[in-house]
């Protein structure tokens, strides 16, 4: 398997370097903060990875605030929970 031509972005939460598909990314919009399921919005943006544990330790942690520099608002947790049972 040749994964190299995917980019790799790290995970605000394990802090490891995961091709982009393997991940969620969370936007600050002008709109504020927000899942971006394309990955198309503009903004600065965070990502971390599509399995429980890393959800959970971004949101225990406040990875993203930290990543994001603004307070992350709890419906983006919920749209991260809601998509990770999504794709499975
Ligand atoms: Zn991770």
């Amino acid at each position: 398997m040749d994964t190299k031509q995917l980019p790799l972005r790290k995970c605000v939460a394990c802090g490891q370097m995961v091709p982009k598909d393997g991940l969620f990314r969370v936007v600050k919009t002008a709109d504020g903060i927000q899942l971006d399921i394309t990955c198309k919005a503009q903004g600065r943006g965070a990502y971390v990875c599509k399995n429980k544990e890393c959800i959970d330790m971004a949101v225990k942690r406040k990875s993203f605030n930290r990543s994001l520099r603004q307070a992350v608002p709890t419906e983006v947790f919920d749209n991260l929970y809601m998509e990770l049972e999504n794709d499975r």
